[in-house]
């Protein structure tokens, strides 16, 4: 049968060829990134703390009491995933998303198995800074999960109703009383098993209020997923 939406995406690729993510190479149109720095991604393999999702050797669990269920990330913030997932920070590509969704899937088909959500949403930005990029990055992750894993994606569920302080000029301590009431939840999520999406995870500090209000609003629990977390 003719294909239409593959004629056109052959026809934007040869004005707009696809690049890697990470080095900028060409790459084919169904790719994202190049053989060598997809080869550079490695996935978790160390031992990790199914609570807060970091290496074992990192675990912060005896510092803080998450209000999530769990946190889990495919990738260390570091290396050709970093890149990545920096890269896309700045391009706002919808393709990179896809394919880190992708990865984050797999991860929470097996770090979360038999959680059955309700629906996704993500870790919004404040309406002063999305215009200036023009996308918030943990949207695009959030939006591709969601299609992906055929779940019900709720871009409005959560909303940042303060500036607040930036956080990665803080401490540990501080980045979590500066995200105190930062966020707010708009839905009655009664019941609701949510999947909280985000970009990178640090200290766990944004995740860890996003959650406290969605559980606020009535959810039964919470879970985080991240593309990277802190070695
Ligand atoms: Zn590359
Ligand atoms: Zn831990």
């Amino acid at each position: 049968m003719f294909d239409l939406h593959a004629l056109l995406d052959g026809v934007a690729c040869f004005f707009y060829p696809r690049r890697c993510a990470v080095c900028d190479a060409l790459i084919p149109p169904e790719d994202a990134l190049c053989v060598t720095c997809a080869d550079a991604l490695h996935p978790i393999t160390e031992p990790f703390c199914t609570k807060c999702g970091n290496l074992k050797r990192s675990c912060e669990c005896k510092e803080w009491v998450y209000h999530f269920e769990g946190c889990a990330a495919p990738f260390c913030n570091s290396g050709a995933a970093r890149e990545c997932v920096y890269g896309m920070k700045f391009s706002g590509s919808v393709d990179t998303a896809r394919f880190l969704a992708r990865l984050m899937a797999a991860c929470a088909r097996v770090r979360f198995p038999g959680v059955a959500f309700d629906l996704v949403c993500c870790v919004p930005m404040h309406p002063a800074t999305q215009p200036r990029l023009g996308y918030n990055q943990s949207d695009l992750l959030a939006r591709a999960l969601a299609k992906r894993l055929g779940l019900q994606y709720d871009a409005k569920a959560l909303a940042r109703v303060a500036v607040g302080r930036t956080q990665h000029t803080l401490n540990a301590r501080d980045r979590f009383d500066n995200v105190k009431d930062l966020y707010a939840c708009r839905r009655n999520l009664r019941g609701k098993t949510v999947l909280l999406v985000d970009d990178i995870k640090t200290t766990g500090a944004t995740l860890d209020e996003c959650a406290r209000q969605l559980l606020l609003a009535g959810a039964d629990a919470v879970y985080c997923l991240a593309a990277l977390v802190s070695e």
